[in-house]
């Protein structure tokens, strides 16, 4: 792998436009007689979209634990011989997009250490908000460990604490950390015999549980369950510790839930095939695109998505306005991910590397464009010149989420609030600044009804500013100092 003096990836230069980036995603297994590196694997394809800088797997055959990890993408790091290497009964898998710690080998998961009982490899989906007051724990319990070995990500605090507890086993030694946690985790873990999973008490992060014909697994999404040939079984709930063994699945609570389920996963994150709460993540979106076109109207000839992301909400636009829906861009949807070095010319080609548009049908026509999100504005603005370039004769730009003016600290990299086109600036600006003839939002109300969950048991905090679990001020880069239950406007 080709790394920049700077220590960027290659890949990041040409994602200097990215929208939002999701934390993780996270996956288990346990099938006696499977291969269960390879069903890991294909789990973590599935979840691609969730984390795209490194990839790992950790497998058990009963004696001892490997790990195979690196940076790049779920094809880029395994080999077929790789998963050969990896034999077992257990597996876990994980697939990362840093938010604490940086892009590095030693962030990439799962985690692996010795505890007095056996080894503990384990992976999270998510983001702590008291990694400081954890680390001096660690510190307490084992003075050369914690951030100073080398370790800067909250995972790597989090499995040194769970096998530095005094308790009799894994399962003893997690139930007794996962009280301290705070923030938002999804965690799947394992020792030599057993798979472990866990979600917080809010259930910030999607987890769920699927049965093999011979065996059981866990996933960030349903979707993964479906692919690797799982019945979905249920959601693992928030509050919720499950153990996986010869015995079956073993349930108990370690702590009360209080749901506050992420609402940018129905926007954006989660994959249209995945269930959410019984409801399909596809579904949720046409509607939450229909009730766009009744809230945000235009006169138009023509609804187009920017793929694939706004491709649901665009059918929603479409069937909720009479316009007819079509497509007029086209996505190169591997380019982004490339880590070849792209010369000062091809960087300044920017969105066009990965979107192309149809000049035939754009051309003449007044477009609807209709997308997630707005982060920096940089895409939507090299959208609007683009379809111009194509000859639209008018172009509506269309969002299916509120205006994002609020970091997220649970796990989602978005930007900075300086950086947030929608934290500074009124919806007329943005309309400006990006270029196009009318900018519409859907609100926050259309979203949450359009989800069907109640309005308490979500975070909207990106988009209200008010945090449902505690964010320590050190995590807020000296710009905010929020409580819980404090609201907040951004003007
Ligand atoms: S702040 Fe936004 S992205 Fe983060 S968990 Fe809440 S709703 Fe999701």
């Amino acid at each position: 792998m080709s790394r920049r003096p700077d220590g960027l990836l290659n890949h990041d230069i040409l994602d200097a436009d990215k929208g939002p980036q999701d934390a993780c995603g996270v996956f288990g297994v346990w099938a006696p007689g499977e291969e269960v590196a390879k069903l890991t694997f294909y789990g973590l394809y599935a979840l691609q979209h969730r984390g795209q800088e490194s990839a790992g797997i950790a497998t058990s055959d009963g004696k001892r634990i490997l790990v195979y990890k690196d940076m790049g993408l779920v094809s880029q790091v395994f080999t077929e011989s790789d998963l050969a290497t990896l034999p077992g009964d257990l597996a876990i898998g994980h697939c990362r997009y840093s938010t604490t710690g940086s892009s590095t080998w030693v962030n990439a998961q799962p985690t692996l250490r010795p505890t007095k009982y056996g080894t503990l490899a384990l992976a999270h989906n998510g983001n702590l908000t008291n990694t400081g007051e954890l680390a001096e724990l660690v510190q307490k319990l084992e003075p050369s460990t914690g951030r100073d070995r080398g370790a800067t990500t909250d995972t790597e605090i989090m499995t040194a604490l769970i096998s530095l507890q005094n308790e009799k086993n894994v399962e003893a030694s997690a139930i007794s950390v996962l009280p301290q946690l705070e923030g938002a985790f999804s965690l799947v873990f394992m020792d030599e015999h057993t798979l472990y999973a866990a979600r917080d008490r809010h259930g910030v992060r999607p987890l769920v549980l699927g049965k093999l014909e011979t065996g059981w697994v866990v996933a960030s999404e349903s979707a993964a369950l479906d692919i690797v040939g799982a019945a979905f079984v249920r959601e693992i709930e928030p509050g919720e510790f499950i153990a996986i063994d010869e015995n079956g699945v073993r349930s108990q609570r370690w702590a009360t839930a209080e749901p506050k389920g992420c609402l940018f996963e129905y926007v954006y994150l989660a994959r249209p095939d995945t269930l959410i709460a019984g409801q399909g993540i596809h579904v949720t979106r046409v509607a939450i695109g229909e009730r766009l076109a009744k809230e945000a109207p235009v006169e138009a000839d023509l609804v187009i998505p920017v793929p694939e992301s706004g491709t649901p909400a665009a059918i929603g636009y479409a069937k909720g306005s009479g316009i007819p829906f079509g497509i007029g861009l086209v996505k190169n949807s591997y380019v982004g991910r490339t880590f070849i070095q792209p010369s000062q010319t091809i960087r300044q080609l920017g969105i066009r590397l990965k979107l192309n548009p149809l000049r035939e049908i754009i051309e003449g026509k007044r477009i609807v464009v209709v997308d997630d999100s707005i982060v920096r504005g940089n895409t939507q603005r090299a959208i609007v010149r683009m379809l111009r370039e194509a000859g639209a004769r008018e172009i509506h730009v269309r969002i299916s989420s509120p205006p994002v003016k609020w970091p997220c600290y649970y796990g989602i990299d978005f930007a900075t609030r300086a950086e947030l086109i929608a934290s500074g600036l009124e919806i007329e600006e943005i309309r400006r600044s990006i270029g196009a003839d009318s900018l519409g939002y859907v609100s926050l109300e259309g979203l949450i009804e359009a989800t069907q969950i109640q309005e308490n048991k979500l975070c909207s905090a990106c988009f209200t500013g008010t945090y449902p679990i505690r964010i320590p001020a050190d995590m807020s880069e000296g710009k905010m100092r929020l409580e819980i239950s404090e609201v907040h406007s951004h003007e």
